[in-house]
C-alpha cells in the first residue's frame, strides 16, 4: 500500500466523542491529531499547503478500536502452515481434512480449530477414532490437534511417547489421546519442536495485523502466542517494529502457572522489558482461576447438570492470595481468566484482599476476564476496587443458547454474559474477541451482540459498548493518554466507518463497514 507521507485532513467528519457524534475537521500531521475543527470550512483550518484531503461527508469517524484480550497471531499459523477445522463443521469434514493432510508430507502435523460442540455429538467414540486415524496415518511423524478454545488438544502415540502428562484423566490416553487444561502449557514448554519457525511466525504475524487493520482495530492486549514458544515471537515482533512494520499497539503479558517461582516472575519479566518500545508494552501476568464450562473445568458453586463435580480451582486460596498481593505491589496488572462464578468470586476476594493489603485500590487496573457466571456482589466490588471486567460480547448469544452450556448447567445460561450489571455497577468494561477464538473479531458485530441480545435485562447502549472497545480498552493498556478517543495532541489511530451505526435494526447496524484504518497518522488500511 502506498504510504501517505503527507498531513491528512479529515474534513465533514461525524467524529465520535462524549458520547455522541460531533460534526468537524480533523487535521492530523506528525502522527498526531493536531487539530480539531468544529468549523467544517476546510479553508479555515490552519494548515500547510502540502496536505491529503479526504472527505468524510456521512462517514463516521471513531478512534481505532481496541481489542483488549486475544491471542496473536490468531489461528494463522495452523491455517497456513499446520492443519485448519476452523471451517470445517461436522465430525465427519474432521476427519476428512486430517486424510487430506497427509498428501502434504509435513515433518510434524500441528493444526487448530476442532469445537467441542461438534465433537460432542459424537462423544468420546469420536475421539478414539481420531487417535487411530493420526497413529494409522503418522506412525513416525508428531500429530497435535488443539481445540478452538485452545483448553484441549488431541495427540497421537508417537507424540504421547515424548510426553509425560501432568494432570490425571479417566480414559485411557493411549485410546483417546486427549489432554486438557494444564498440560496443553506444559507440553508445549517441554516439546520444543511444537513451535513453528522464525519465518512461518513472522509471514502469520504479517497477514494477522493486515485482517486486524482491515476491521479497524489498531491496538491489542495479546496474551499466550499460539504457535511460539514465549521467545521466538518477542524477538520477531521487536524486529517487525524496528523495521516499521508494526502498525498496532500491542500490549504483552506474561503467562504464570500457581507451579511456577516467583523469582522466575521477575527474572522473565525483565527479561520481556528489553522488547518495549513506543509500540509495545508489557506490564501484565495472566493467570487461569478455572478452566471452561465445555470441558466442565469452569469452577462453580453449584455442580453441574449432569455430575456432581463443580469444575476446577487451579490454585490455592493462599497462594492466590499471597500472588496477587505480590504482583499488586510491583506494580504489575493481573489479567485473570474466570469464567465460573466461584472462580470469579475467589480472583474477586484475592485482588481486593491485595489492594487492602497494599493500599493500592483502583491503582493497577486489574483485569477479570470472560466472567461467564458472576453474581452481583461480586460485580459491586469491582466496580468498588476499579477492577476491570473484560468481556467477550461475541459470544453472547442473540436468540437461544450454546448447546453444550445448556447441557453442563441448565438454567443458569439465562444468567451468563452480564453486560447491563457491570455498567452499572460503575465497573470499567473493556471488549475483546479472545481471536481465535472469535473467528471474525469485528467490532461492530461484538457490539451487535450485546445490544440487540434477547436478554433485555442485560442488553448494553452503544455508546457504552464503543466506550469499550475504544477509551477504556486504551484504559487496560494503559494507554489512555495516547490512543483511544479522539483528542488534539493524542495518536492519530482512527477507524473510519461507512455511516452511524443505525440502530433501528440489527441487519441495518451490521451494515456498518469499514472504510480506512490510520494507524500513527498513517492510512494502513483503505476498502
Ligand atoms: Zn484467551
Amino acid at each position: 500500500m502506498e504510504k501517505n507521507k503527507k498531513p491528512l485532513l479529515l474534513y465533514n467528519a461525524n467524529y465520535y466523542l462524549d458520547n455522541t457524534f460531533k460534526k468537524g475537521s480533523i487535521l492530523i500531521n506528525n502522527g498526531k491529531i493536531s487539530k480539531i475543527s468544529e468549523n467544517i470550512n476546510i479553508d479555515e483550518v490552519e494548515i500547510e499547503k502540502d496536505y491529503e484531503l479526504i472527505n468524510c461527508d456521512s462517514l463516521a469517524l471513531v478512534p481505532g478500536f481496541i481489542d483488549s484480550h486475544m491471542h496473536l497471531p490468531g489461528d494463522y499459523l495452523y491455517r497456513y502452515y499446520g492443519l485448519n477445522l476452523t471451517t470445517k463443521h461436522s465430525f465427519e469434514e474432521y476427519i476428512q481434512a486430517i486424510k487430506d493432510i497427509k498428501s502434504k508430507s509435513l515433518s510434524i502435523i500441528r493444526g487448530f480449530g476442532w469445537n467441542q460442540n461438534i465433537m460432542d455429538s459424537k462423544g468420546i467414540e469420536g475421539f478414539r477414532q481420531i487417535k487411530e486415524l493420526i497413529d494409522k496415518l503418522f506412525p513416525n511423524e508428531a500429530f497435535i490437534l488443539y481445540s478452538d478454545d485452545y483448553h484441549s488438544c488431541i495427540c497421537n502415540q508417537y507424540l504421547l511417547n515424548k510426553y509425560t502428562p501432568v494432570r490425571s484423566y479417566d480414559y485411557s490416553l493411549a485410546k483417546v489421546g486427549l489432554l486438557e487444561e494444564e498440560d496443553i502449557f506444559q507440553i508445549q514448554k517441554q516439546l520444543r519442536e511444537l513451535t513453528f519457525s522464525n519465518e512461518e511466525i513472522r509471514d502469520a504475524i504479517l497477514k494477522y495485523q493486515n485482517m486486524l487493520l482491515s476491521l479497524g482495530i489498531t491496538g491489542i492486549q495479546t496474551l499466550m502466542f499460539l504457535g511460539g514458544d514465549n521467545h521466538r515471537e518477542w524477538e520477531i515482533l521487536k524486529e517487525l517494529d524496528k523495521n516499521k512494520e508494526l502498525h498496532l499497539n500491542v500490549n504483552l503479558a506474561l503467562t504464570i502457572h500457581p507451579t511456577d517461582k516467583k523469582d522466575e516472575i521477575y527474572d522473565k519479566l525483565s527479561w520481556l522489558k528489553n522488547f518495549e518500545s513506543e509500540k509495545i508494552k508489557i506490564n501484565t501476568i495472566k493467570i487461569y482461576i478455572d478452566g471452561v464450562v465445555e470441558n466442565k473445568t469452569a469452577f462453580l458453586s453449584e455442580p453441574y447438570e449432569d455430575s456432581s463435580e463443580t469444575g476446577d480451582y487451579l490454585w490455592e486460596d493462599e497462594d492466590l492470595n499471597e500472588f496477587c498481593r505480590f504482583v499488586d505491589k510491583n506494580n504489575l496488572q493481573i489479567h485473570a481468566h474466570a469464567i465460573g462464578d466461584l472462580a470469579v468470586h475467589l480472583i474477586t476476594k484475592a485482588l481486593c484482599n491485595a489492594m487492602d493489603l497494599n493500599k493500592s485500590k483502583k491503582k493497577n487496573r486489574h483485569v477479570i476476564t470472560h466472567l461467564q457466571i458472576a453474581n452481583e456482589e461480586d460485580i459491586k466490588l469491582m466496580g468498588e476496587y476499579g477492577i476491570i471486567a473484560n468481556i467477550q460480547p461475541y459470544w453472547i448469544p442473540i436468540g437461544g443458547y450454546y448447546p453444550l452450556d445448556e447441557k453442563h448447567i441448565g438454567n443458569r445460561v439465562k444468567d451468563e454474559y452480564k453486560v447491563n450489571s457491570f455498567f452499572k455497577n460503575n465497573v470499567i468494561v473493556t471488549a475483546s474477541s479472545d481471536s481465535p477464538v472469535t473467528q471474525y473479531p469485528y467490532p461492530i458485530f461484538g457490539i451487535s451482540n450485546a445490544i440487540f441480545r434477547s436478554n433485555l435485562n442485560e442488553k448494553s447502549s452503544f455508546s457504552d459498548m464503543l466506550n469499550a472497545f475504544t477509551y477504556n480498552g486504551a484504559y487496560q493498556l494503559g494507554r489512555e493518554d495516547e490512543i483511544g478517543i479522539i483528542k488534539e495532541g493524542h495518536k492519530a489511530d482512527l477507524a473510519l466507518l461507512s455511516t452511524i451505526p443505525n440502530m433501528n435494526s440489527i441487519e441495518e447496524f451490521e451494515d456498518t463497514k469499514l472504510l480506512m484504518t490510520i494507524s500513527d497518522g498513517e492510512i494502513v488500511y483503505s476498502l
